[in-house]
């Protein structure tokens, strides 16, 4: 096509722009739109064009081809160009030109909205899909802002407007299970690397792509003519992003991320967002959990002052934090949280039988025996470890015996509350090393004590990856993470009774 748009530039017909420059045609592919400073010029372009386009064996598909004549800003109707194969008519009321509607009159409004009620098609259409939490953020991201980007560099889009799409965009969200009313905005943007859920605004949109194109535009200028005018146009108006507060230093939605900061390796903590493949759902639950939003009874009492009574629904004493009812509450203690304990533990149990070939367990619902055994290791699930010295603790989890290597391994797993779980990792270590001691004294075998510690909304310690490979099999902290949080998920959707949305 290069060759048809020499042919057009050297025939000298074109429009005058104020600046000088002269604009003949613009091309996009096989998508050309002549520009001539009248009706015979026109004419004579479309009739070099459609003979050059024959020459390299290209037709005009002359229903896609319209003309438009204006004299001093007004629209003139024509009979139209006669051809050998037909006839251009005039325009109607407006053209697209590479899909975007343009004439005369100001169809801006026209394409913003058009371009806007297509994306939140889309956004519903994904948020009515199957995918996971992270994949819905992704189709958004890359199949329904594209619609808004594409035109966002050429028209102008009101502050309004877009504020306006972004806040249909979270209700949407909401509607569909998967952004909590009370959560926060500012993280529901943030990567999902930082903690966030990592969707991209319209708002940001918008602006990335109209100044990535002033940009380009800018750059050209001083070599293009036309682009010169372009940049005149536009003005120097180039608006700074400016940097807002972030979520983390929010009072409420922030003070979970405060709190794990100093104690919890915050990239692993996050992780789960990346990895586990959670329904968005459940992740806007944890979050939500994580920043406070969640009703609770402590909450209603003591921030929202819709309630006197702050304390626990089941055990009536201490106040109903997220904290207490995730890891706090002895009314949850012997049932749900143990529940959840066994899950974590039985994903490491599994592992290691698989690793010496041991028959595991069916479901991960299923209880593992006390005592498994072949000729290469044995294994014990909860099981009481007979010493001849009285120890601190002598049950651990799981224990490990493996007999070619001579080496026991104790395995103790906990879900405790996030801000704790440094101090309980170093509390399951000494616990056991009374145990160690005797062990390595009667049964003269090398014994290594093993935590495996994960905050009940997902918190690891720097360490936990280290622990893991300790334990024979293969376990990786993913799986041990995404099965506390989702075990947390469910303990809340209980006790708080949210029946899957809020
Ligand atoms: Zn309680």
């Amino acid at each position: 096509m290069n060759p048809l748009s020499q042919v057009i530039t050297k025939t000298g017909y074109g429009y005058r722009l104020r600046n000088g420059a002269t604009i003949s045609h613009l091309l996009y592919m096989d998508d050309i739109k002549l520009y001539a400073k009248s009706e015979r010029d026109i004419d004579s372009l479309i009739h070099t064009t459609r003979i050059d386009s024959s020459d390299i064996g290209m037709s005009f598909g002359l229903e896609k081809c319209s003309r438009m004549v204006t004299k001093r800003g007004r629209v003139v109707r024509t009979e139209g160009v006669s051809l050998p194969e037909g006839t251009i008519a005039d325009i109607e009321d407006s053209y697209k030109y590479l899909g975007i509607p343009q004439a005369n009159g100001n169809l801006e409004l026209a394409t913003r909205k058009a371009a806007t009620a297509k994306y939140l098609q889309r956004v519903r259409q994904v948020l009515r899909s199957q995918l996971n939490g992270k994949n819905k953020t992704r189709a958004i991201n890359s199949y329904a802002l594209p619609v808004i980007r594409y035109p966002a560099g050429i028209i102008r889009w009101p502050k309004e407007e877009i504020q306006t799409t972004d806040v249909k965009t979270r209700k949407l969200l909401t509607m569909h299970g998967g952004f909590h009313p009370k959560s926060s905005t500012l993280r529901l943007y943030a990567s999902r690397k930082d903690g966030g859920r990592g969707l991209v605004s319209v708002r940001a949109t918008v602006q990335d792509e109209t100044s990535k194109l002033h940009e380009y535009i800018k750059e050209k200028a001083p070599t293009d003519d036309v682009l010169r005018e372009c940049l005149r146009q536009w003005g120097t108006e180039d608006e700074a992003l400016e940097e807002g507060p972030s979520w983390e230093d929010k009072p409420l939605h922030g003070m979970y991320h405060r709190t794990i900061t100093e104690v919890a390796d915050l990239k692993k903590s996050y992780q789960w967002l990346e990895r586990a493949g959670l329904q968005d759902s459940t992740e806007a639950l944890i979050l939500a959990a994580q920043e406070q939003a969640l009703s609770t009874r402590a909450i209603e009492a003591q921030i929202y002052h819709t309630r006197q009574d702050p304390r626990c629904r089941l055990c009536k004493e201490a106040p109903e934090t997220i904290q207490h009812i995730t890891a706090g509450c002895k009314m949850l203690a012997g049932k749900a949280y143990m529940e959840r304990h066994n899950q974590v533990a039985g994903i490491v149990y599994r592992n290691i039988c698989a690793e010496y070939g041991l028959e595991t367990p069916r479901s991960k619902w299923e209880t593992p025996p006390k005592v498994v055994e072949n000729d290469r290791a044995k294994i014990l699930w909860d099981f009481q470890i007979q010493t001849d010295k009285m120890v601190m603790a002598n049950q651990p989890d799981i224990m490990i015996i493996d007999k070619g290597q001579r080496k026991a391994v104790v395995v103790d797993v906990a879900v405790p509350s996030d801000g704790n779980i440094r101090k309980k990792e170093h509390e399951k270590l000494e616990k056991y090393q009374g145990l160690r001691e005797e062990l390595e004294r009667a049964w003269k075998v090398k014994v290594t004590v093993v935590p495996v510690v994960v905050g009940a909304l997902g918190a690891v310690t720097p360490k936990l990856d280290e622990w893991l490979q300790q334990i024979p099999g293969t376990t990786s902290d993913i799986s041990v993470q995404k099965c506390a949080v989702l075990g947390t998920a469910r303990i809340l959707r209980r006790t708080l009774k949210l029946p899957g949305l809020w």
